[in-house]
């Protein structure tokens, strides 16, 4: 999620951007990480400690954050997170990782110059690659658990080795595929 200066939840369009451009990223965020043979990539550690430049991982109490797990001001940069999501990432809890993984993705394609706000108008024409909320979880389900490290694996494997949860892992099962039918076909 994104939220504007006065706190308030926004809708936004994004540059477009393909999968393979955000595969292609992801991948380049875990070579600049030395994590393109570590399955469990660590998110925490990677935001906390590689990009303490770039981006500022603040965590909340809970009771700062009304109902959200966490979200990035697109304006700062700063990726927030509440306590309890916080926590559980850091012990490994597979959805704590991916909500992590996904507010990167708004932190590396969102920024200011990067979206703009959407009308009403444009919200409903709005092409799934334009959707920053579609984007970061490509992003995110690319960067934990890249196709191109999970072939030959079931979906539990995927879970159990990277560390993400079922629908995360489904999603990479059948976009790995959908990749080997196309080169197939
Ligand atoms: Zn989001």
């Amino acid at each position: 999620m994104q939220k504007g200066e006065n706190g308030v939840a926004m809708v936004f369009k994004a540059n477009p951007c393909s999968r393979a451009d955000l595969s292609a990223m992801a991948w380049r965020v875990r070579k600049f990480g030395g994590c393109t043979t570590v399955k469990a990539f660590p998110i925490v550690e990677f935001i906390e400690h590689n990009l303490m430049d770039y981006c500022s991982l603040q965590v909340l109490d809970d009771s700062e954050c009304d109902d959200n797990e966490a979200w990035t001001a697109p304006e700062l940069g700063n990726i927030y997170v509440r306590n309890s999501v916080y926590e559980a990432a850091v012990n490994g809890n597979p959805r704590a990782r991916f909500t992590l993984a996904h507010e990167l993705g708004h932190r590396i394609f969102h920024t200011t110059s990067q979206i703009a706000r959407c009308s009403i108008d444009e919200m409903v024409q709005l092409k799934i690659y334009q959707a920053p909320e579609w984007q970061a979880d490509a992003f995110a389900g690319e960067l934990l658990a890249p196709t191109r490290m999970i072939s030959g694996l079931s979906i539990s494997e995927i879970c159990d080795q990277f560390t993400v949860s079922y629908d995360c892992a489904r999603i990479q099962h059948e976009l790995l595929q959908r990749q080997n039918l196309r080169s197939v076909g």
